[in-house]
């Protein structure tokens, strides 16, 4: 399993930066984003440090599709009954501001603050 030291999320990983954990397993970690922009608003990453979707080929289809899959759990589970969006930025123009890769997942009553 590849860490970057440097990177907030591997840090999170490793326990060392809180977060407000809503999901572990074996591969991945699911807690609360820190500026929410929806009434529940939650980051799906890999414990690897992968730095973006642009750097995913087909060996990592069973990863993204646990990440995919898991999101209908969470949001239910998060009590969120009415619908949910899924987004992944990618890159300077995608407006990724964090290279670990990672799915918001993002549910409750509108309006929200944005998305
Ligand atoms: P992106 O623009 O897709 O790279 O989004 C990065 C997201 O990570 C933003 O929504 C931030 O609010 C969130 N974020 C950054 N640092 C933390 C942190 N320490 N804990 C939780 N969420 C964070
Ligand atoms: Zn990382």
């Amino acid at each position: 399993m590849s860490a970057d030291p440097h990177c907030i999320f591997c840090r999170i990983v490793a326990g060392q930066i809180p977060a407000k954990k809503v999901h572990e397993d074996d591969e991945l970690l699911v807690f609360h984003d820190i500026h929410p922009w929806a009434p529940v608003h939650v980051l799906v990453i890999p414990k690897d440090h992968i730095a973006s979707h642009a750097d995913v080929g087909d060996a990592h289809a069973p990863l993204l599709g646990r990440m995919l899959a898991l999101a209908p759990k969470l949001m239910r589970d998060l009590g969120v009954t009415n619908g949910f969006r899924t987004v992944i930025n990618t890159g300077p123009d995608g407006g990724q501001e964090v290279h670990h890769l990672h799915m918001h997942v993002m549910g409750g009553p509108r309006p929200w603050v944005k998305g």
